[in-house]
C-alpha cells in the first residue's frame, strides 16, 4: 500500500531544501499498530526544528505530529481501538514501558521513547501508521481541523499551564505568540486569570487582544522590565524559541514565581544574575512533551471550554510555504493541512 506524503532527505535551510512530496510504501502492520487515513495535520513549530536540523541530524522522515484521522485497520493485538474511530496522533509516538519514567505516568521523560514525525513517519501523509497505546480517542464536538493543533500545540501549552501553579485569578504572562500560545491565552482566560501577551509582532499582539488578553506589550516600545514590574505577574511562560525572554521573564516575575520554558529549542545562552532573577524562590523549568493523562485531561478541557484554535487550510502540497511563514512569524494561529 503507498500513501502520498510530504518527505524530509536530509535536513538544512527550508527555503534551500523543502520538503518533497513523494509516493512512499507504507510498511506491513505490527500487532500493535494501527493503520490510520489522515484527515487532518496541523503544522507546528517542531516541524520546522525537524526540517531545519535543530533536533538533530534526521534523515529520510516525514514530519507532522497533530494528526487527526479514522483508523482503516487494526493490528491483531490491538484492543483500545477498532476500525471508524477517530482518533489523534501527537508528538509521543512509543515509550518503553519499563522505565522509571514510563512506571510513575512520566512517559515524557523516557529515555527510550520515539517522535511522530522524528523517529517515525508522521503526519504529512495520507495514511500514518502509529502505536495503539499512544494514540486518542477524540471527543466529539471539535472539527478534525480544529482538533489536530490541539494535540501538540495545545497540549504543550497546557503542560506549561500546569506547571507553573498558577494561584486562582493570578496573573500569567505569555511571551511570544504562535500556536501554542494562542490557544494557552484561551484556555487561561477561561479559567479565571489575567494574561499578559509580549510580541514584537504588531499582528500578533492584535489577535491576542481579539482572543481576550488584558494586556499586550511590544519590546519595541521600551523596556520590558520597566513597563511589566508593577502588574503583578506571577508567572511566565516562554513560547519564543529564544533564551532573553526567559531573562526578561524571570525579572519581572514577583518571588516565589515560575518562569515555565514550553519550547523544545532555545536559540541563545541563558544569563542569570542570581539576586535580581532566581532569588526569593523563584524557579525555572523546561517543559518536556506531555504525558497521555495530560492529553486526556486537555482534551476534556478544550472540549468543555470551547477552546478552538484560529487556523487556515492548506493543501499537503503548500506545507513548505507555511513552514517558511511559521518560520518568519507571519502566521496569525496556526495551518492545518487538511486531506
Ligand atoms: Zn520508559
Ligand atoms: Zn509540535
Amino acid at each position: 500500500m503507498k500513501t502520498k506524503a510530504a518527505f524530509l532527505e536530509k535536513p538544512g535551510k527550508i527555503e534551500e531544501k523543502p520538503l518533497k512530496i513523494k509516493e512512499l510504501k507504507l510498511p506491513e502492520l505490527k500487532e500493535n499498530e494501527v493503520l490510520i487515513k489522515v484527515s487532518a495535520c496541523g503544522v507546528c513549530r517542531t516541524d520546522l526544528h525537524v526540517v531545519e536540523g535543530e533536533l538533530g541530524n534526521v534523515n529520510n522522515i516525514v514530519p507532522g505530529h497533530e494528526v487527526v484521522g479514522t483508523i482503516e485497520r487494526v493490528g491483531s493485538e490491538v484492543k483500545a481501538q477498532k476500525t471508524g474511530d477517530r482518533v489523534g496522533v501527537a508528538w509521543l509516538y512509543s515509550s518503553c514501558g519499563s522505565c522509571e519514567y514510563c512506571l510513575s505516568g512520566r512517559e515524557n521523560l523516557c529515555q527510550n521513547k520515539k517522535f511522530t514525525g522524528f523517529s517515525k513517519n508522521g503526519g504529512y501523509s495520507e495514511y500514518i501508521i502509529a502505536d495503539s497505546g499512544f494514540i486518542f480517542n477524540l471527543p466529539v464536538g471539535l472539527k478534525d481541523e480544529e482538533i489536530a493543533p490541539l494535540l501538540c500545540s495545545g497540549a504543550i501549552g497546557y503542560r506549561s499551564f500546569k506547571l507553573a501553579h498558577a494561584s486562582p485569578g493570578s496573573t500569567i504572562t505569555m511571551f511570544g505568540f504562535g500556536g501554542s500560545a494562542h490557544l494557552t491565552l484561551q484556555l487561561a482566560k477561561k479559567l479565571g486569570h489575567k494574561v499578559i501577551i509580549v510580541s514584537r509582532n504588531e499582528e500578533h499582539l492584535k489577535l491576542a487582544s481579539e482572543l481576550g488578553a488584558d494586556f499586550t506589550f511590544s519590546p519595541k516600545n521600551g523596556n520590558i522590565y520597566e513597563n511589566l514590574k508593577d502588574k503583578d505577574i506571577e508567572n511566565a511562560i516562554i513560547f519564543a524559541p529564544s533564551s532573553v525572554p526567559i531573562m526578561n521573564a524571570l525579572k519581572v516575575i514577583k518571588p516565589g514565581g515560575r518562569v515555565i520554558v514550553a519550547g523544545i529549542h532555545i536559540d541563545g545562552e541563558i544569563k542569570i544574575d542570581y539576586d535580581s532573577q532566581l532569588f526569593h524562590e523563584k524557579l525555572l523549568l523546561s517543559v518536556e512533551s506531555y504525558t497521555r493523562q495530560d492529553m486526556l485531561e486537555y482534551l476534556r478541557l478544550a472540549t468543555n471550554l470551547e477552546i478552538k484554535p484560529v487556523y487556515s487550510d492548506i493543501k499537503l502540497e503548500d506545507v513548505n510555504s507555511a513552514l517558511t511563514e511559521l518560520k518568519n512569524s507571519e502566521l496569525m494561529g496556526v495551518k492545518v493541512i487538511k486531506f
